[in-house]
């Protein structure tokens, strides 16, 4: 299972009216991207408000703390993290400067880190953590000693940057957000009567009534002060746009739209395009929950086989648990799902998934739906096999643990017990619509931005 590591959030209210419920319910819709910590600053000109912690969104934020976040301007951010690696940078991370205070949310990973830290490091910069977000505040701490404002040292510092970055950042009276100038990531702005919102995901709108503006285009800075909504684009267009192609396939919910497209449309597009790639004979269709099921229906549509909801999830399991060793992983599938009997015992089962990355969690759930009595299980994956890792941000392991790197299709087939297993090929991505402005990079080893695979 990938886990994406961040989502982001920001808030200005024209009205002066306090952000801090927005920001907690938008966080709840974005607590998919992230459930190891989660905080929320909020800025009423005067000072700062902080509430952070380690935890999911309803377990960091209470009817208690929530109402102690005043202010018109804030930001939020909800983080997963590496697995293995020190993750001691729960944010948002606030700092004090000679320019007053700046807080700082970010999803994404810089790939020159190391070189840009210890360059800060050689001139007395002193880290409290190894996350990227402190990184960067402390190079537009720097860069606004030499520029006049601090969206001139944000973009300064965002010159410097490699990788894949979508940064929210609050100075003391305006609030920023700034995309890398591929787009890896995604960021939206949205509007609800007087109030601005950034967003990771245009899902975290809906709820809290506001509507999709537009996104942060890939290379752009938007700032909102009490001059209104401005638009910084000197790094738009300076190179070619690589959004993560994965977002549609597994990070995003099927609510959101990214760049302008349903990712809800896209999954449907894709499970039809698999149907034609990997054809099964079969009396059901079921989809892996959450990310796999919109990939089945695509595929019932496209082939006229039933689709059945053959898996039920248990909602209540915390994904924070959801880690650690194989064993861990083996238990935690039939934990978090269990199949239905009644709708699968006696049939022969095309199952649905969006990726195989070691492979043992496809073992366990063609086990699951084996031990359910399903006379055969025919594998699908929504994508093509997962052979490079992604320096991006997203935690697909390193090129050995990969069951594509290891094995060939056949030999995963065998490894996890399938009666046929087929995947997406590459080309089908843009026949879904998916073409062109995309990175692909954990399949094709092609980086945009000519980062090195691990
Ligand atoms: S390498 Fe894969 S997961 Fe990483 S940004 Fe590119 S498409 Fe997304």
């Amino acid at each position: 299972m990938i886990h994406e590591e961040c989502g982001v959030m920001g808030a200005y209210d024209f009205d002066g009216g306090d952000v801090a419920l927005d920001l907690y319910h938008g966080l709840y819709t974005l607590q998919h991207r992230g459930q190891e910590s989660c905080g929320i600053v909020t800025n009423d000109y005067v000072k700062l408000y902080t509430v952070k912690g380690k935890g999911l969104v309803n377990e960091v934020f209470t009817k208690y703390n929530l109402p102690t976040l005043k202010g018109k301007i804030g930001v939020g951010h909800v983080l997963y993290g590496y697995t293995g690696e020190e993750n001691d940078g729960v944010q948002p991370i606030v700092s004090r400067y000679c320019k007053g205070s700046m807080t700082i949310c970010m999803n994404g990973t810089i790939t020159n880190y190391d070189e840009l830290r210890s360059e800060l490091e050689s001139r007395g910069a002193i880290f409290q953590s190894s996350s990227h977000a402190e990184m960067v505040m402390n190079m537009v701490a720097v860069a606004r000693t030499q520029t006049h404002s601090a969206e001139e040292a944000m973009l300064a510092t965002a010159a410097k940057l490699k990788g894949a970055f979508s940064i929210v950042l609050m100075s003391p009276k305006k609030l920023m957000a700034v995309r890398d100038p591929y787009g890896f990531k995604p960021l939206s702005l949205g509007k609800r009567g007087n109030a601005y919102f950034f967003a990771s995901e245009t899902a975290a709108f809906d709820v809290i009534r506001a509507q999709t503006v537009c996104d942060v285009r890939p290379g752009e800075l938007i700032k909102i002060d009490d001059n209104g909504v401005t638009h910084f684009d000197s790094m738009v267009g300076k190179v070619k746009p690589a959004q993560c192609i994965f977002e549609y396939v597994y990070f995003a919910r099927p609510d959101s739209y990214i760049d302008g497209k349903s990712v809800y449309k896209a999954r449907i597009d894709i499970g039809r395009e698999l149907y034609k790639a990997a054809p099964a004979q079969a009396d059901i269709v079921i989809g892996v929950p959450s990310s796999g099921l919109h990939f089945a229906l695509g595929y019932s549509y496209e082939s006229g086989i039933s689709y059945v909801d053959g898996l039920m999830k248990n909602s209540y399991v915390g994904r924070t648990f959801i880690k650690g060793t194989d064993e861990i992983r083996r238990e935690a599938v039939s934990i978090k799902l269990n199949a239905l009997r009644g709708a699968i015992e006696g049939k022969s089962v095309v199952l649905v998934d969006d990726s195989i990355v070691r492979g043992t969690t496809s073992a366990n759930l063609i086990r699951l739906v084996k031990d359910a009595g399903a006379k055969a299980v025919h594998m699908r994956i929504a994508s093509p096999p997962f052979v490079y890792s992604c320096p991006y941000g997203s935690d697909i392991p390193e090129r050995k643990a990969l069951a594509a790197v290891r094995m060939s299709v056949e030999e995963i087939r065998k490894s996890i017990d399938a009666d046929s297993l087929g995947y997406l090929p590459m080309s089908a991505f843009a026949r879904a619509g998916l073409a062109d402005r995309y990175c692909d990079a954990c399949f094709t080893g092609k980086y945009p931005d000519g980062a090195e695979s691990r």
